[in-house]
């Protein structure tokens, strides 16, 4: 792969051209000055690297160089760490040891560049798990030194910024990884500029039309917004300037994946995304005493030029968010009679905010540190050490914990605890302590008792209950939603869990067979999708138990199929399997073309076996319900069928980073469609002949049929539910437009599946 080819005088050039930028920005730092070290880690990886390549042609050394200067620029960190990026590939890829990185540099660059190719060399791997468990590696040496997994963010989005000369399939299952993993990871570590950009990339290798259109449109409307934003700074400016107040004023353009997730969550096109543009200002307080005062004195100039909305206003000075983060925001009515965003935050706080934690150690006087990230680490640390979770179950665990929003209580002291949004009682109780949790029998919330299922709201000032005769029950397991609570009732019950399992999987086989439905992998998987539970265990521990009901399923999943009007015909091409030889799946040569195209007006029924049993067989992903028109996957499963998923489906995105071997890219080619199903929600004011006037929108629209409508009211309000038979994409955006021009109509969007309409 690696072709050894000497470098050009003018690579010599750009290679040195490189260093000497990474040499001024780390001397231009506040660092000490350690340049021997760096000098001697370069020379030491150039030679090490020598005569390879990259992808795109490059030198290699190219890669390490590039890392190190995100190291030292975005990231703000010093020499041990811009040693350890300049290494990080040498033990991967070149015969050097970590033994002679010890002995050349010392222990505490070999022990980070150790860390970081523990972590790198099978993060594409073959294995199912093999993702999982590289993370948990990740993880592992990250709470031993954090450095480790900052390089490895700036390894991930350099080898981001150059996606470009990797084949296709590849680029989409980095970006998805990238997206599944990294970027939440970056915004847990309060990177905010990386997590942004990370997302964005991403979100241009996934959805490349849709990227290209909003960067036009965003260029293209780009001087309204400098006009205005001219327009609101100046009246600012003068403000503080009267007030003695040094500070920058900055616009803040969104970025082209956040502008896209606004659009697809309100069903709303690119013109109606009104906070496009946010002002921030960054003022000078060399006395953090004077931070809090000066944030508010600010706001108060700010607010007496422009109208605040009352319940806009987040004070992140007096609560910084679990990552760090800590501004105010508030948002004010600009001079084109248009709501804006205004961040203030002083010098140090917009430090931590862009360049994390990292730049936290900046600012750290005497001994200290009891800080958030500490806890966060330490609670990962007893995740990782606890022996009996799998890797899998432990990302899904770790992911939720990540991507959980957070909510404040207070003890009885005082004392702010952060926990993920859904906590119980019983999960504040083990987190408290896990005695604590095995005796607890409920709580007093603002001076009412409350059972220990009750769920925790931010604010809640909690006093735990216990008593020494509380025994914990095994179904607590359902009631807790932390990893530590979940992990502690786990442990107790450990046996009975199994057991519950196992009779799960018994039931289910009878089920199966009495209904004379094949007892697959594939079912299986469509079951655990149909519930909506987070994986095989958890699904079947609830069917041992009987809290899920088997009969249920006889009226929805398995229904009558012939009653079903669900007849499509389109085609579909699958591109290449990513994955290499070692997989078991990919030995069978029918499934190892390149490319399969089905025939024209191929034939799918609802379960979508192939008439004529040639071609791919595939179904169409109940979680998401992709239809002609979306941006779109397969999934190999085990069984060889395709799954068909929408790329951002987040049950896709967690295929993508487990099982990214088994990952094809996939697109509509052409569809002659007769009609697709569709579930599209309208909530609004309940008033008499509204639901007449959507039916009428509905009906005058071409070839639009209603199929199923179910209405819910509730105070003055309706939620109509109403699946319909549309052809594309198209259809559906174009109705859904139409549906939110009538008088009284809130809301409108299309939900992911027809499911919500069948229970
Ligand atoms: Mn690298």
């Amino acid at each position: 792969m690696e072709e050894k080819v000497k470098n050009t005088p003018e690579e010599e050039a750009m290679i040195e051209a490189a260093y000497a930028k990474l040499k001024e920005t780390y001397l231009n730092s506040n660092h000490r000055k350690h340049i021997d070290i760096i000098n001697k880690a370069f020379r030491y990886a150039k030679h090490a690297h020598a005569g390879v390549r990259r992808r795109s042609g490059e030198p290699y050394i190219m890669h390490p160089i590039a890392v190190a200067q995100i190291v030292a620029e975005e990231l703000g960190l010093g020499s041990t760490s811009i040693c350890s990026a300049l290494l990080h590939d040498v033990v991967e890829d070149t015969d050097t040891s970590v033994e002679d990185i010890k002995n050349l540099f010392g222990d505490k660059i070999s022990i980070i560049v150790d860390g970081l190719t523990k972590i790198s060399g099978g993060v594409f791997g073959t294995q199912a798990s093999a993702q999982a468990e590289n993370f948990r590696k990740l993880l592992l040496t990250m709470s031993e030194d954090i450095r480790v997994v900052l390089i490895k963010m700036a390894d991930r989005l350099h080898n981001m910024r150059t996606l470009g000369s990797m084949p296709p399939h590849k680029q989409l299952k980095i970006a998805g990884e990238t997206q599944y993993i990294y970027a939440p990871l970056a915004n847990r570590l309060g990177l905010y500029a990386i997590k942004t950009e990370l997302e964005d990339l991403s979100f241009k290798y996934e959805h490349p039309d849709k990227y290209v259109e909003l960067s036009k449109k965003l260029e293209a409307t780009s001087n309204e917004r400098d006009k205005l934003f001219a327009d609101i700074k100046q009246p600012i400016r003068e403000k503080l300037a009267e007030l003695g107040i040094s500070a920058e004023i900055q616009s803040r353009i969104k970025s082209v994946y956040s502008i896209w997730k606004k659009m697809e969550k309100k069903a709303i096109p690119f013109e109606e995304v009104y906070d496009i543009l946010a002002i921030r200002i960054v003022f000078d307080c060399p006395d953090l005493k004077e931070e809090k005062q000066h944030c508010w004195a600010i706001y108060s100039a700010v607010t007496d030029l422009y109208k605040p909305r009352p319940d806009r206003i987040r004070d992140w000075v007096n609560t910084p968010k679990a990552n760090g983060y800590e501004a105010l925001h508030l948002t004010v009515m600009g001079p084109d009679n248009k709501w804006i965003e205004v961040q203030i935050r002083s010098r140090r706080m917009d430090d931590i905010a862009e360049k994390g934690f990292a730049a936290h150690w900046k600012y750290k006087t005497g001994e200290q540190d009891d800080s958030e990230l500490e806890k966060w680490l330490q609670t990962i640390k007893e995740q990782l050490e606890n022996p009996d979770s799998n890797a899998i179950d432990f990302l899904d665990t770790f992911k939720m914990n990540l991507f959980a929003s957070e909510i404040f209580v207070y003890t009885p002291k005082g004392d702010i605890k952060t926990m993920p949004q859904g906590s119980t009682v019983l999960d504040l109780a083990f987190d408290l302590h896990t005695e604590l949790g095995m005796q607890c029998i409920g709580a007093k919330v603002s001076h009412k008792l409350v059972p220990i299922t009750y769920k925790l709201q931010s604010g809640d000032q909690v006093e735990i209950l216990t008593s020494k005769r509380q025994q914990p029950k095994s179904d607590w397991i359902e009631i807790v939603q932390t990893a530590k609570a979940r992990n502690c009732i786990r442990q107790m019950f450990r046996k009975e869990y199994h057991t519950l399992i196992a009779m799960g999987v018994k039931k289910l086989q009878e089920f199966l067979k009495k209904y004379n439905i094949s007892d697959d992998h594939d079912t299986v998987n469509r079951i655990i999708e149909h519930y909506g539970e987070p994986n095989k265990d958890e699904m079947m521990y609830k069917i041992g138990k009987g809290s899920l009901d088997l009969q249920e399923l006889t009226k929805t999943m398995f229904k009558d199929k012939k009653s079903s009007r669900w007849v499509k015909i389109w085609d579909l091409t699958f591109g290449k399997l990513t994955g290499n030889n070692n997989n078991n799946l990919l030995n069978n040569p029918s499934k190892e073309e390149t490319k399969k195209t089905t025939k024209n007006g191929l034939k799918v029924t609802e379960n979508n076996k192939n008439e004529d049993g040639n071609g791919p067989k595939y179904r169409i992903a109940e979680c998401c319900c992709p239809i002609p028109g979306d941006d779109i996957l397969g999934f190999l499963d085990e069984s060889g069928v395709y799954i068909v998923h929408k790329r951002q489906c987040p049950v896709a995105l967690k295929l993508k980073s487990n099982y990214g071997s088994q990952i094809v890219s996939a697109s509509w080619e052409t569809h002659r469609v007769l009609s697709f199903p569709a579930t599209i929600q309208v909530k609004g004011m309940d008033r008499i002949g509204i639901l007449g006037e959507i039916i009428d929108v509905i009906s005058s629209m071409l070839k639009i049929n209603i199929s199923r409508l179910t209405l819910d009211t509730d105070d003055g309000l309706f939620t109509a539910n109403i699946t319909v038979y549309i052809r594309d994409v198209e259809d559906v955006n174009n109705l859904c437009m139409n549906i939110l021009k009538i008088k009284d109509i809130n809301a409108v969007e299309r939900v992911a599946t027809d499911k919500a309409v069948l229970k």
